[in-house]
């Protein structure tokens, strides 16, 4: 689904960001990106956002190469993806329900189609008994829920998050996470940006590790529960 091959990434300012990073991320798999601040792992999600272009080498989403891929058509790639920032990026004068409607209303859904999603979307979520609160009314975790409820309304095959958990305290980081372990059962390909190294462990994910804009380990799914980072 996600193919990074000798992917490189140089800002203007001369910074590398990321060195030739090579990986492959299955259709239905779950992953977790980690590393220092700094290590590059936003830079890599803004690559498959196509919110940046890569330097060199060949970033691959859902079969299409988005080194060859024009700048037009990037809201067509975005559409197959949810996002999910740690700072939920909620409109507080509107509600729940309309805040999560909004990706569907901006693709001109038929409002019984756009009333159906959404309560599909706050349901998976838990919150289906908030759609008329305003995100004020609502604890941080349930905002960071509103936020993946959109994320995941237009129901695409790729969910990317960029520490998620970053406001959360650990119980509900732990409620967040496994949050995105249902979403992947249900076959959405999770990618999933975190430096919660305790949190990561337990999961007992796969991990792919970044140092100083290198791909420095990639650790199987099986094996990520132990010590070996
Ligand atoms: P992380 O998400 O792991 O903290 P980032 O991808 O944000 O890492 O940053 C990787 C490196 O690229 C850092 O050295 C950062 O300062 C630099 N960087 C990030 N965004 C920009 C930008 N827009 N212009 C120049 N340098 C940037």
């Amino acid at each position: 689904m996600i193919t990074f091959e000798h992917v490189s990434k140089r800002y203007p300012g001369g910074t590398n960001a990321l060195l030739d990073i090579n990986f492959h991320l299955e259709a239905g798999e779950m992953c977790f990106l980690t590393g220092h601040s700094g290590a590059g792992k936003s830079t890599l999600l803004r690559l498959i956002l196509m919110l940046e272009k890569s330097s060199g080498g060949q970033v691959m989403v859902g079969g299409r190469n988005l080194s060859q891929t024009s700048q037009r058509l990037a809201p067509r790639v975005r559409q197959r993806i949810g996002m999910i920032f740690q700072d939920h990026k909620l409109l507080s004068d509107k509600t729940v329900f309309d805040n999560v409607s909004l990706p569907l209303m901006i693709a001109g859904m038929r409002y019984t189609e756009i009333k159906k999603r959404v309560r599909a979307a706050l349901d998976k979520v838990g919150l289906l008994n908030k759609e008329k609160s305003w995100p004020l009314q609502l604890s941080g975790g349930e905002q960071q829920r509103v936020g993946i409820a959109r994320a995941i309304v237009h129901m695409p095959p790729v969910l990317l998050a960029d520490e998620p958990t970053g406001n959360l305290d650990p119980k509900l980081s732990e409620e967040l996470f496994g949050l995105f372990g249902q979403l992947n059962e249900q076959g959405v390909t999770v990618l999933i940006a975190s430096h919660d190294l305790n949190l990561i462990r337990e999961m007992g994910q796969r991990v792919l590790v970044l140092s100083g804009g290198r791909l420095v380990d990639d650790i199987p799914a099986q094996h990520a529960g132990g010590d070996s980072f």
